[in-house]
């Protein structure tokens, strides 16, 4: 039977170390979350995170713009906040409606703000170096295998996903960490093949039991990133846990493995975006 780990552990380790620094710091560290709709998730997302930044003495602002706001609204809110001295950290909270351009309206966040890693410039030095701010969830999953101390140099990894949120980064961190990294997304022909020989699994899917046991070799170490809720209410991953969970030697649950990382993440992200800030 795998080993499970408890993301929930691993978080509160990154919080308490977070909140101890954070308590020698005399200024106050100011995280805005732009939020725009009333996305039921994105409220969730938001709550989740206001409430993590609580614990560690971070202070969370939420900007809450109209669902039909104008791109050029937008980006002037982020501008402004970009330029405001006293905010250190600035996420949008995506998804945002369809008559935003997602790409342009990031390009807005000042790099050394943007603790999602997600303008170009942050995730052009996460392809060359030395990488800045880099996608929480991505920093999360790293975390958990270097946790699980499985060795990554040599090491064969599968990434099911390419989005640029979690796919392309997680495959980016683990190849600097000199893995060997695959890439599968909805043009691989025959996703199996890959997955059946790798030591590491990252499932990024959404897309709920879509890794099968007979996907999974004995031994792997798979780690579920996908959320996807079922029709009765009950959250589940991208992996059918109960049956891979008899195959791989280490597996994440969920709810309970990457999500909290990821917060955890953003609250290190904040925190590196203000040290850089003030060159502390
Ligand atoms: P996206 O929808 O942006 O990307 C999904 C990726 O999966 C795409 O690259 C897509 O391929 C690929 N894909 C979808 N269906 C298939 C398929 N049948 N076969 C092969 N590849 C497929 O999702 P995200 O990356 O944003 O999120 C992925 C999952 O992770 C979601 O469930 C999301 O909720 C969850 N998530 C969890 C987080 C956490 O903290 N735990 C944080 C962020 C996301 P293609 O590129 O070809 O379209």
């Amino acid at each position: 039977m795998a080993t499970i780990i408890d993301g929930k552990a691993l978080a509160d380790d990154i919080k308490k170390e977070i909140a101890a620094e954070i308590k020698g710091i005399k200024e106050k560290i100011n995280f805005t979350a732009v939020l725009v709709g009333e996305n039921p998730a994105s409220l969730i997302y938001i709550d989740k995170k206001k409430k993590a930044c609580a614990e560690v003495g971070i202070n969370m602002n939420t900007v809450t713009l109209p669902k039909i706001i104008t791109q050029k609204d937008l980006e002037n809110t982020l501008k402004k906040l970009s330029a405001d001295k006293k905010t250190h950290g600035i996420l949008v909270q995506l998804p945002l409606p369809g008559q935003i351009n997602v790409r342009e309206a990031i390009e807005c966040i000042h790099p050394h703000k943007d603790v999602d890693g997600l303008t170009v410039t942050n995730f052009g030095r996460l392809a060359l170096d030395p990488p800045a701010l880099v996608p929480c969830t991505a920093l999360g999953v790293l975390h958990i295998i270097k946790s699980s101390k499985v060795s990554l140099p040599g090491a064969e990894v599968v990434v099911v996903g390419r989005s640029n949120i979690v796919g392309k980064p997680v495959a980016m961190l683990l190849q600097r960490e000199n893995a060997t990294v695959t890439i599968c997304h909805k043009g691989t022909r025959d996703i199996a093949a890959y997955t059946q020989k790798a030591d590491i699994i990252v499932a990024a899917v959404g897309s709920a039991n879509m890794i099968t046991a007979a996907m999974v070799k004995y031994g792997a170490v798979v780690i579920d990133v996908g959320i996807n809720r079922q029709p009765n209410g009950k959250i589940v991953g991208d992996v059918d846990y109960d049956e891979v969970a008899k195959k791989a030697s280490v597996i994440t649950p969920v709810p309970g493995g990457v999500g909290p990382l990821t917060i955890a993440c953003l609250l290190q992200n904040i925190l590196s975006a203000y040290k850089m800030q003030t060159n502390t």
